[in-house]
């Protein structure tokens, strides 16, 4: 449904690359793998891993002697699967926190202009939807625009913000946000923080004194550090994801824009090749446009 709506660019560009990189054979042999590769690497999945799913059929070649080239999406599609199934993140199917975090704290990280703000009000409507308590905190403070995008969110979904003026310093308005959050017993706090990265190392002291900050209250704080790329960006999201991870600890991703472009590959090679799970992908520009990343889902859809 809205997975495959949003899926739609990335899956009409990769068959038709994979189409003519068939055309004419009927069994896969080393020209079909070359353009094959080809495919992979031009649909944003990546060398590393397109290298990796590439000697995987080369071994299935080998084994089975012949394969042919009707077969190659089911193959794909099951070389994929188990290529991200070597690691257990992305299994998920539904929004949810711990119980036992409360309230759980989500530091959300990311360029300006990747979806920050819109991933931010969408989990919000998510986390409330289940009757779950939701407080968000402004602590972008750098650009005033930030800080009333997020009000319109907080509006739109209706849970309390905190927030302070444009410049005010964001482990400030962490603290208090976390503060507020306790007195009101909230169930989940979601930190918007800023992201200039043409500074890493303010920005790592600026997200290493909002943690600090933030433990004052919560000890554990943050109990996830989100990081939202924009998958559009293709292999600019791998930088920023290699940026953002030498910066700070990041626990998991959102990779957002994925309607919009024809580089859904991106959200394999980047589940692959990151330590770190892609939780969440933007489909939309819709409240409801906001999955639960699950690999199996996404790979069944992508090679349907
Ligand atoms: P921020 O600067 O990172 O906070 O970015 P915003 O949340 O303001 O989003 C920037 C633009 O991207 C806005 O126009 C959003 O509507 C749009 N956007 C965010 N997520 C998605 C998505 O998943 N799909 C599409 N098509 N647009 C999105």
């Amino acid at each position: 449904e809205t997975l495959d709506k949003g899926l739609e660019k990335s899956k009409t560009s990769f068959f038709t690359k994979l189409n003519k990189a068939v055309a004419g054979k009927s069994k896969v042999d080393d020209d079909v793998l070359d353009n094959l590769e080809e495919v992979l690497v031009t649909s944003d999945v990546g060398v590393d891993t397109t290298l990796k799913v590439i000697e995987r059929i080369e071994e299935r070649v080998a084994r089975d002697k012949y394969l042919g080239t009707s077969e190659l999406n089911q193959i794909l599609r099951e070389e994929i699967a188990s290529l991200l199934s070597e690691t257990n993140v992305g299994e998920a199917t539904e929004f949810s926190v711990p119980q036992d975090k409360r309230p759980f704290v989500i530091m959300v990280v990311g360029v300006n202009g990747v979806g920050k703000t819109t991933t931010i009000g969408k989990l919000a409507y998510q986390f409330k939807k289940q009757g779950l308590k939701v407080v968000l905190g402004a602590a972008d403070t750098f650009r005033a625009a930030a800080i009333d995008q997020l009000q319109v969110w907080a509006d739109r979904v209706e849970v309390p913000i905190v927030k302070q003026q444009m410049g005010s310093d964001p482990a400030s308005v962490a603290f208090d946000t976390l503060q507020s959050a306790v007195n009101q017993d909230a169930d989940v706090v979601i930190i918007d923080t800023a992201g200039r990265l043409h500074n890493k190392v303010n920005l790592m002291n600026e997200l290493t004194k909002v943690k600090r900050v933030m433990q004052k209250v919560v000890g554990e704080a943050p109990h996830d550090v989100l990081l939202v790329l924009d998958g559009s960006t293709g292999q600019n999201a791998f930088e920023q994801a290699k940026q953002f991870t030498a910066a700070t600890e990041v626990t998991s991703l959102a990779v957002t824009k994925l309607d919009g472009t024809a580089k859904g590959g991106v959200v394999i090679g980047i589940s692959d090749q990151f330590k770190v799970p892609v939780k969440y992908i933007g489909v939309g520009e819709g409240i409801e446009d906001l999955q639960v990343f699950n690999k199996f889902e996404f790979v069944d859809s992508f090679f349907k």
